[in-house]
């Protein structure tokens, strides 16, 4: 197999099984069944801690939080905990996990372009440490809420900078189409910043931007900072608006196949320090506490799904399609963005490719495709599949589509594997259901 693939503790072992945490994946799959998902913690760890410290070598006064919605659960927010940082939350139900995980509430923030009444008034409960705020409406309805129970709220204000990036290119864009934010170009953003700052019970510590996500370069970056704070050169003057914090959200790429080529940890990190500094220093600004949100980077190639493969359907001169247990109710995102994965037979890692198969899902869409033509060995009765990758936006998308339950989540470290997530069983699936009415 490829090596280049083998990240944090992943290796070929002396069986030719691959194994992660110094736990043979074939045992892996003899304990917890398939499909699985299994998470390199010491991987994880490495990244949260990456990110970390090149803000600390620096001496940058920084927040690095966790972007929850990638793979969210009760010991994943306990270990992101562990480790210091901060969190994202986008609903009441990221909320609810986090405070039940013990989070520090002062380190939760709380995203979304649509945040409910109900959700607002239970984060005020916690009293979380931050409201990104995303437009007018949530203005209001906080403004409200705190004024009601005598709160300070400190927030930050989503705005779109009119700079989108995906993978290798950036766009900029006048007037930013999207659902997300108060658009900084056409007075929306300033607008806001008035009424933040009128308002005696919220606390405007800055302003958050998020351009995109998979982003392999920093000039979209770089020029999302550049705007940001050409515009706050002029609201410091018109408003006497100070900016405490500069929030410039998640994205950073990581590798899903052999082409994909991120860029370290640092080298972002130190780009985004460098230009806030020099743009900073250039329009006679306050140095700001910088914020970032990795969601992806932190868990995306520490995870990995193990299936057992089964029936095979040749299509002469086209292909064959190989299925496997799983699919689209676990990885959606190959149905939903034509996103792509590789993989490598788990009980038989180094034997040479002599096929290419196509890896099919279970479910009943002709969609269902998980990657195309992979080249594998020739195939046997219960090889087993790993799929790299699958750490980020994987269980945090599984769904029941049919009836398929959820898999279960395993950690390992040091040779030690744990359930986090435990297997959905086929009671759990009926659990909420009720009969009809008799008679
Ligand atoms: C999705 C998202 C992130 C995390 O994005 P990744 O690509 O997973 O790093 C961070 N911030 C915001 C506001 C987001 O919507």
């Amino acid at each position: 197999m490829n090596n280049t693939l083998l990240t944090g503790t992943m290796k070929v072992n002396e069986q030719n099984h691959l194994e992660i945490g110094g736990v043979d994946t074939v045992t892996l799959v003899e304990k917890h069944g398939t499909p699985v998902y299994v998470y390199d913690v010491f991987q994880i760890k490495e990244k949260a801690r990456a990110f970390k410290n090149t803000f600390a070598v620096r001496g940058i006064k920084a927040q690095v939080a966790y972007a929850s919605k990638a793979f969210a659960c009760t010991a994943i927010y306990q270990l992101m905990a562990q480790e210091g940082l901060s969190v994202d939350v986008v609903s009441g139900g990221e909320l609810y996990t986090a405070i039940h995980a013990g989070y520090p509430k002062e380190k939760i923030h709380f995203h979304g372009n649509n945040k409910t009444e109900s959700e607002i008034v239970d984060a005020l409960n916690y009293e979380i440490g931050c409201f990104v705020v995303d437009n007018f409406n949530e203005l209001d309805l906080l403004q409200h809420h705190a004024a009601e129970r005598n709160q300070k709220v400190a927030i930050l204000l989503r705005v779109t900078p009119g700079v989108e990036a995906h993978t290798h290119e950036y766009i900029s864009t006048g007037q930013e189409d999207s659902k997300f934010g108060f658009d900084l170009l056409n007075g929306q953003a300033e607008k806001a910043v008035e009424v933040a700052l009128a308002s005696s019970h919220l606390d405007l510590l800055g302003l958050h931007s998020h351009i995109g996500s998979q982003i392999f370069e920093t000039q979209g970056f770089l020029m999302a900072i550049d705007k940001l704070l050409t515009e706050v050169t002029k609201w410091q003057k018109t408003q006497s608006f100070d900016l405490k914090v500069l929030n410039l959200g998640g994205g950073f790429g990581i590798r899903y196949v052999e082409g994909d080529q991120p860029l370290p940890v640092s080298e972002y990190v130190n780009t985004i320090i460098d230009e806030v500094i020099t743009q900073t220093t250039k329009f006679n600004l306050a140095m700001p506490e910088i914020w970032i949100e990795p969601g992806r980077s932190i868990v995306g190639d520490a995870g990995i799904t193990l299936y057992q493969t089964g029936s095979e359907k040749q299509v002469p001169d086209v292909r064959n399609y190989l299925a496997i247990d799983g699919g689209m109710t676990d990885n959606i995102r190959p149905a939903l963005y034509e996103a792509e994965y590789t993989g490598v037979l788990a009980n038989r890692a180094n034997d040479i490719a002599t096929e290419t198969y196509s890896i099919a899902g279970k479910c009943c869409e002709s969609g269902d495709m998980l990657i195309w033509d992979l080249p594998l060995p020739k195939r046997e009765q219960n090889d087993i599949l790993a799929v790299f990758s699958t750490g980020a936006y994987g269980y945090s998308m599984a769904n029941n589509y049919n009836r398929i339950p959820r898999p279960p989540v395993v950690f390992v470290e040091n040779g030690i594997d744990y359930v986090v997530v435990e297997r959905e069983s086929y009671a759990d699936l009926i659990s909420l259901d009720r009969s009809l009415p008799q008679g």
